[in-house]
């Protein structure tokens, strides 16, 4: 097998891989969650585990390429965006080697962070993937997955022209919704969220669902505070974001 970029040091092949079905235009990014990245590495090239990335960015920037870019990897599971469900068929995983919420969820290395930039780049000049289209684990999977985290800095990758963002509104005091909470308001929020892309039933009870939903939200666009709260900050930049997508 041979590299897609230029910027991996090493290939080390995964069997965990298929065909596409359908067009390849998604980047999804993760964390691995594990103590050590050559325990995830090994992991993610086990064939009794059935799972795998495209690449793995080691902590010190070093990127390893694991499956073609042209073949299914297995990073995704199961998961949703915009209408669809094979995730893997139509993405590009990225693993970053990174400890995760059960490792106290540590700030990302500068270097590692670097590398991720670099690597989205060459990526994203290679294939036709619109900024809205690059997302977290978490976007996907909100009531399975939290990964890559709320410290994962999409403000930098977005300077650097990775992916959709808008600066996200600044946190006060009002009116907010909380799970248990029903009727116009909480409908209209549900269908924001379903509007720009995730899994969200519109059926104006602020459930469980809903919370998960909000709380990856905020994970990726909302940062300073994670708690399945729609405040107005969370709410406005919602807004800010479709508004901005057009
Ligand atoms: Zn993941």
């Amino acid at each position: 097998m041979r590299p897609d970029s230029g910027l991996v040091s090493e290939v080390v092949p995964s069997p965990n891989q298929g065909e596409r079905v359908g067009p390849l235009d998604m980047l999804i990014l993760h964390y691995t969650g594990m103590p050590t990245a050559q325990v995830a590495l090994a992991r993610l090239c086990d064939p009794a585990a059935e799972v795998s990335a495209h690449y793995f960015v080691f902590e010190d920037g070093r990127i390893v390429q694991m499956v073609d870019e042209e073949r299914r990897a297995w990073h995704a599971g199961r998961g949703f965006w915009d209408g669809e469900r094979d995730l893997n068929s139509r993405s590009i995983g990225i693993e970053i080697a990174h400890v995760g919420h059960d490792g106290g969820l540590p700030p990302y290395p500068d270097a590692q962070i670097a590398a991720v930039i670099a690597l989205c780049r060459d990526i994203l000049a290679r294939r036709k993937i619109p900024p809205q289209r690059v997302l977290a684990h978490s976007d996907v999977a909100p009531e399975r997955k939290e990964d890559p985290g709320e410290v994962f800095p999409w403000d930098k990758l977005a300077d650097a022209g990775i992916g959709h963002h808008v600066p996200p509104a600044p946190i006060r005091d009002g009116r907010f919704f909380a799970q248990g909470d029903q009727g116009q308001p909480v409908e209209a929020l549900q269908a924001m969220l379903a509007l720009y892309g995730y899994e969200q039933p519109v059926t104006g009870l602020y459930d469980a669902r809903t919370a998960a939903v909000v709380t990856a939200f905020q994970r990726h666009f909302r940062q300073a505070r994670v708690d399945g709260v729609a405040d107005a900050s969370t709410i406005t930049t919602l807004r800010d974001l479709i508004a901005a997508r057009r």
